[in-house]
């Protein structure tokens, strides 16, 4: 068995519907229609293995993903198949899963000093005791291993702070261990995930040219998708993502990599969460994918 991943939730933080919202596609969604299947909120499960796995990023949505997972559940009286967490920022929605995997089951979170000290300011989270729950910091550009013949490595992602740590006028384009993107590797193929992306970079985009798949920031289609559906004040940018479509938008900005390219943290605003809208048949004439809950990845 190869690199293989599994998209546990594909929506962005409040997943699809949301809980408050009747926006046009969340509409769909509330009615069932058939055109929409929902979604929790990103995080992705990676194995070399089949057995041994780790997740990119723990959402609010852990418990119910691993419900739906057969692969992530206990196989003997008290164990897990999940053995680390590695999380690429500190939002809530990256975040809040490791309240779901407090219990005293071993793993290791790795994450950069930046999110560790994020994570260690909330005292929630010292449920996860130290003595069970190993924390290392990782520094983008360090090579580190996951278990079961897979290796990782962050890099820079221009970004913001987690929500809740920013200021009144955060600098969105800053690439700081703040907000990484990771690469993970079983030496043979490479998986990208990169949940949130403020705007490409050369160094990004060449660090893109040699991965076989890429899961990328798919939050809005357009920049002002927030403040068009009168669901939100701040545009993608502002929030740390660029928009699919338009200048410096990843359509264009990710055009002619050889990678399979798939949209992740799809915000419920996003018409590309429609089957047949005109904005998914965009996308997929551009040659990317739409992630959804349950999508597997053998690369
Ligand atoms: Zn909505």
């Amino acid at each position: 068995m190869g690199l293989t991943a599994i998209v546990l939730g594909a929506a962005a933080g409040g997943g699809f519907p949301q809980w408050n919202c009747n926006c046009d596609v969340c509409r769909l969604a509330w009615a069932g229609d058939p055109r929409v299947r929902t979604r929790t909120q990103a995080s992705l499960a990676v194995s070399a293995d089949g057995n041994r796995w780790t997740l990119l990023n723990a959402s609010p949505d852990l418990r119910a993903q691993i419900q739906a997972t057969q692969v992530l559940q206990p196989k003997g009286l008290r164990d897990s198949p999940i053995e680390a967490v590695v999380l690429t920022g500190g939002e809530i929605d990256q975040t809040a899963g490791l309240l779901s995997l407090r219990e005293r089951s071993p793993f290791m979170l790795m994450a950069t000093a930046a999110t560790l000290a994020a994570v260690a300011d909330n005292p929630m989270f010292g449920a996860l005791a130290s003595d069970v729950v190993s924390r290392r910091a990782i520094t983008p550009g360090e090579k580190f291993a996951l278990g079961g013949g897979l290796q990782a490595e962050f890099f820079m992602v221009p970004g913001k702070l987690p929500l809740y740590l920013e200021g009144e006028n955060p600098d969105t384009a800053e690439e700081s261990a703040a907000n990484v993107g990771v690469e993970v590797s079983d030496g043979n193929k490479r998986l990208a995930y990169i949940p949130g992306a403020a705007e490409m970079t050369p160094l990004l985009r060449q660090r893109l040219t040699r991965a076989d798949a890429i899961l990328f920031d798919g939050t809005l289609f357009s920049d002002d998708e927030m403040i068009r559906t009168g669901t939100g004040t701040k545009a993608g940018r502002r929030m740390g993502h660029m928009p699919i479509d338009g200048e410096g938008g990843s359509l264009v900005a990710l055009e002619g990599l050889s990678a399979r390219k798939i949209f992740v943290h799809i915000n419920n605003t996003n018409p590309i969460l429609v089957d047949g809208s005109p904005e998914r048949r965009r996308v997929e004439s551009a040659g990317w994918e739409v992630a959804f809950d349950g999508m597997e990845i053998a690369l």
